[in-house]
């Protein structure tokens, strides 16, 4: 049993769907005062309403100073500060190479990468003041480890968000802020439900637990990092993928039986 958060805050960006939701709602039910940031302020107050009274939406589009500074403002004036950052946000076009323009590899780059830093950027003045504070990055087995056709922008963000995660993580220790990233396999989400059940039974079929992971799976190491139980951690990934990266070939999927 982990110590309770009980009346911290924490901001989850992207917190309106698929596993930024679940992120929130994780942490609502922790006991944190939940901001949940999308760019819709409607779908952002929905996730916020589900959660509860210590819960509130705000709009913004983290891969501008002017989205990341404002949720940061926020958050101090609802809640009095901010102990924990999610950066979750997060988007993936698909796009081959040949196809792939300049502008699309860019606002991969913006959203995934860019925001990761303007975020963690913005929240650097509460968390000093509060003398501690956590930040928790969603980066991706895709990229880091593995590789998708259509996603060589989005797996370059999400291995470029462990690359940051590694320097902002020496640099924030002496401020006693952890900086940690979750790497999530296949998590089913509202976009994958809708391609239906076979698709989603060819995609368990390449992970050993045989199921897809939810925001949940996701939102309980997230929850970890958090705690105060992990204060000595910092600058490391956790995949939470069911054993997805672990097979050498197909055949290997197939020997399992
Ligand atoms: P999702 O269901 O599409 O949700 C994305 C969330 O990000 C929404 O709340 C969306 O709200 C918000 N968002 C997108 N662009 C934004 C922006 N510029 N500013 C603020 N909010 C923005 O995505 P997901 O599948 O949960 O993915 C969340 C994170 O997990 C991403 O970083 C993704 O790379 C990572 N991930 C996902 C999976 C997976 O299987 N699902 C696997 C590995 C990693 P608005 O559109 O209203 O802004």
């Amino acid at each position: 049993m982990l110590k309770s958060l009980q009346g911290k805050t924490v901001i989850v960006t992207g917190g309106s769907r698929g596993i930024g939701k679940g992120i929130a709602l994780r942490f609502g039910e922790a006991g944190l005062n939940v901001l949940v940031v999308s760019r819709s302020q409607a779908d952002a107050d929905a996730v916020a309403a589900e959660i509860g009274p210590n819960a509130s939406g705000y709009a913004a589009d983290v891969s501008t100073e002017e989205g990341c500074k404002g949720m940061v403002e926020a958050a101090v004036a609802r809640y009095g500060g901010v102990d924990v950052l999610c950066a979750n946000a997060g988007i993936f076009p698909a796009a081959r190479l040949g196809e792939m323009t300049a502008a699309d590899f860019d606002h991969v780059i913006s959203t995934n990468l860019k925001s990761t830093f303007l975020s963690v950027s913005a929240v650097l003045p509460a968390m000093t003041k509060a003398g501690s504070g956590r930040i928790i990055i969603t980066s991706s087995i895709t990229g880091p480890i593995t590789g998708y056709p259509g996603w060589s922008h989005y797996g370059a963000s999400k291995a470029g968000q462990l690359g940051f995660m590694r320097t902002a993580a020496i640099e924030l220790a002496p401020k006693k802020i952890t900086v940690n990233a979750v790497m999530p396999g296949n998590i089913m989400t509202e976009g994958l439900e809708g391609n239906g059940p076979e698709y989603i039974a060819s995609m368990e079929a390449s992970v050993p637990l045989r199921r897809l992971g939810m925001p949940a799976d996701i939102a309980n190491a997230a929850l970890f990092f958090a705690s105060e139980e992990a204060a000595y951690i910092t600058g490391q990934s956790i995949v939470v993928d069911g054993g997805q990266i672990l097979p050498e070939s197909l055949s290997a999927l197939e020997a399992m039986g």
